[in-house]
């Protein structure tokens, strides 16, 4: 996707530290919970400060937009405890890639038939110990990874994962996962055959999914597949169609309910009356617009050259928690205590020695050219896909602190 126009900046954001300003959404996450802490806390930074009643919004505005569909949290997203408590309390289930990620969800409050073990690629201990915990539905995409279904989780609730198009996603998942309708349609047969449930399919359109399209084709597919197997007397009961919903960064997206309109006529287009259970696993949407990362300007330099761009470091960069910035795939929203003063092209990286370590230098950023090392920015919508994806200590940089309020 082309790089939007620079006017995210010049739209007026509820004003730095202020508290009375009504939060409406759509600003990146900067609430006036997160505006308040930040201004009588001063966090040392880098770190990351989400405001979980922002999650519960989230997880109330899909419930409210897709009633039919069970909601499955992708785990991966957030995992902070603090995140899982709430979503428990309200009544999610959740979507884990490892065993670590189950028991997260236990240790949370989570009961085990709440948790699907979603990774189509799994340890053989983990799905034991899962297994072990009560844990019941999981997914596969092969015949290798149904054998070892059938040994160690035996009698459980398996679905399988669909190849689709990923078009129209910024952060594309496709390939790594999935297989054909026709392999599908083997496997299904062969779980049964092996003693396992046959439940249903699912499929991940890529995250940060633009188009709603996506999803209409997708579902198509499996109801297809649903039709086939019926005919061979096998009869599925679910649809899973993972996550992708997108939040704002520094564009606006289609809203949750676009999404849930256009996922709500496919299925009643495609299964008519006879609707299976349906269950999606978002990630993104439910914490990416609850979390800030407040940053300080470390140097701004043109290194020399007067007509190259200015290059202002961070104290966070693509190894401290801001690994989607690869390939410029995800571009957040900046925003600096002088936003409103004259701006001019920047180059965006981290603090580190690497030279990967560089968020923005292709898409144009512009930031206020008084910006001097030492002040604060913040980066927004930075809930999701952040405080787990730092690295441990590369060059001594601590990890993204994380505050939950
Ligand atoms: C990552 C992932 C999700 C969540 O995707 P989002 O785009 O963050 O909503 C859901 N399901 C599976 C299987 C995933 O791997």
């Amino acid at each position: 996707m082309v790089a939007g126009p620079l006017d995210r900046f010049a739209t007026p954001l509820p004003a730095w530290n202020t508290q009375q300003e009504p939060y409406i959404g759509g600003m990146g996450g900067m609430t006036p919970k997160i505006a308040r802490f930040i201004a009588e806390q001063k966090p040392a930074t880098p770190c990351l400060v989400v405001d979980v009643d922002q999650v519960e919004a989230r997880y109330h505005a899909l419930n409210t937009a897709l009633p039919q569909a069970r909601i499955y949290y992708a785990v991966k997203a957030n995992p902070a405890m603090p995140i899982l408590n709430r979503l428990v309390g309200l009544g999610s289930c959740f979507d884990a890639a490892s065993w670590e990620e189950v028991s997260l969800c236990l240790e949370a409050g989570a009961e085990p038939d709440a948790i699907s073990f979603g990774n189509t690629v799994k340890k053989v201990s983990a799905i034991r110990a899962a297994y072990a915990a009560g844990v019941r539905m999981f997914v596969f995409d092969c015949q290798e990874e149904l054998e070892k279904l059938a040994e160690h989780a035996p009698g459980a609730r398996v679905y399988c994962r669909l190849l689709v198009d990923n078009d129209g996603a910024e952060w594309p998942l496709s390939r790594k996962f999935g297989t054909t309708l026709d392999s599908a349609r083997d496997l299904m047969l062969k779980a049964r055959d092996m003693g396992l449930d046959p439940y249903g399919l699912s499929f991940h359109v890529g995250s940060q999914q633009l188009s709603a399209d996506a999803y209409e084709v997708a579902i198509s597919r499996v109801a297809a597949l649903f039709t086939d197997l019926s005919a061979a007397g096998l009869d599925l009961r679910m649809v899973n169609l993972g996550g992708g919903f997108p939040v704002r960064y520094r564009d606006d997206v289609p809203s949750i309910d676009h999404f849930a309109m256009a996922i709500s006529h496919a299925m009643t287009e495609h299964f008519g009356n006879a609707l299976p259970e349906m269950l999606v696993e978002p990630g993104r949407f439910i914490v990416g617009e609850a979390g800030v990362v407040r940053s300080e300007v470390v140097l701004v330099s043109r290194r020399g050259r007067e007509d190259g761009p200015r290059w202002v470091y961070l104290d966070i960069g693509r190894f401290g928690g801001l690994a989607e910035t690869e390939g410029e795939s995800i571009r957040y929203a900046i925003r600096t205590e002088r936003d409103g003063t004259p701006t001019g092209p920047v180059a965006i990286a981290g603090p580190t020695c690497d030279g990967a370590d560089i968020m923005y230098e292709k898409t144009a950023y512009e930031l206020p050219l008084g910006l001097t090392a030492g002040e604060q920015v913040d980066l927004l919508s930075t809930g999701a896909y952040v405080s787990t994806y730092c690295s441990t200590r590369f060059n001594g940089f601590k990890p993204l602190t994380e505050h939950y309020i």
